[in-house]
């Protein structure tokens, strides 16, 4: 059997291309979702893994839903925290909900999906804890203060954890995707994502799965050296 890994956010878009690799590369995966039940169907139908239904906004359901998975598969040994959602809007317009519901969702939600995972990790002595922050974390981006705040602080945490597990077996690493064509940047309109694409030095958009394989490699016994580090795969848009 291989290691079991959650991918929050798994069922669809990036989380999905990440699943089916992890699955491809031995993995047992669970892969998390938050309530389109359709989706996280049609994926099972697709690829044979198996779903879990809870919000990581709620730190509740995250500790019952990893006790879930770990009954069903076994411990957990891999961490993908990629769920995430933007209300965008700008700054003089935001209201607080739009701030709370993505803080709550892509920066708490990395708080309440890590903390459960980590004693049995500290425990066995082996964990990777792979973020999906965002270029917009490093950068900022117009319209996103909630969403580029969420994914800057998504870094410091990972920071933060690189030193505490370090000694532990633990690695805790990010990656900063630039655009990438999921259902996220597809709901942008025309206009718009042509304007972003002719930012792109590539000239494109980026593939969910060229996330996935930089999430495969930091999850892999092989990347032991590599902590707290950001994998920043966007194009040539932004350097740090
Ligand atoms: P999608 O909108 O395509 O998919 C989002 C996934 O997250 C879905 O499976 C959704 O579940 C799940 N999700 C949303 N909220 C919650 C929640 N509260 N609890 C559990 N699951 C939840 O997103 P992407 O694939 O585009 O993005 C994935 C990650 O990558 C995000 O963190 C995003 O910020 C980041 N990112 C994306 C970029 C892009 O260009 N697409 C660029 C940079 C970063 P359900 O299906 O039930 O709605």
């Amino acid at each position: 059997m291989g290691r079991v890994a959650i991918v929050t956010g798994g069922t669809r878009g990036i989380g999905a291309a990440i699943s089916k690799a992890l699955k491809e590369a031995g993995y047992e995966v669970a892969a998390n979702y938050a309530g389109n039940d359709e989706a996280a169907r049609a994926f099972t139908d697709e690829t044979g893994i198996k779903t879990y239904k809870w919000s990581v906004a709620d730190y509740e359901a995250c500790k019952a839903g990893v006790e879930q998975v770990e009954g069903d598969l076994g411990p957990v040994e891999v961490l993908v925290n990629n769920a995430g959602i933007t209300r965008d809007a700008p700054f003089h317009k935001m209201k607080p909900e739009q701030w709370n519901e993505v803080i709550s969702t892509n920066l708490t939600g990395v708080f309440n999906m890590t903390h459960p995972c980590w004693p049995g990790m500290r425990e066995r002595g082996f964990g990777r804890i792979v973020t999906i922050s965002s270029i917009n974390g490093q950068k900022g981006q117009f319209g996103q203060a909630n969403y580029a705040a969420a994914k800057a602080g998504d870094l410091g945490f990972t920071k933060t954890l690189a030193q505490e597990g370090a000694s532990k077996g633990i690695t805790a690493n990010a990656i900063c995707p630039g655009y990438i064509a999921t259902d996220m940047v597809m709901a942008v309109p025309e206009k718009v994502r042509e304007s972003i694409i002719s930012q792109i030095p590539v000239g494109r958009l980026g593939e969910p799965e060229e996330i996935a394989r930089c999430v495969v490699f930091l999850a892999s016994d092989e990347a032991g050296f590599i902590n707290g580090s950001t994998i920043t795969a966007n194009g040539g848009q932004f350097f740090v």
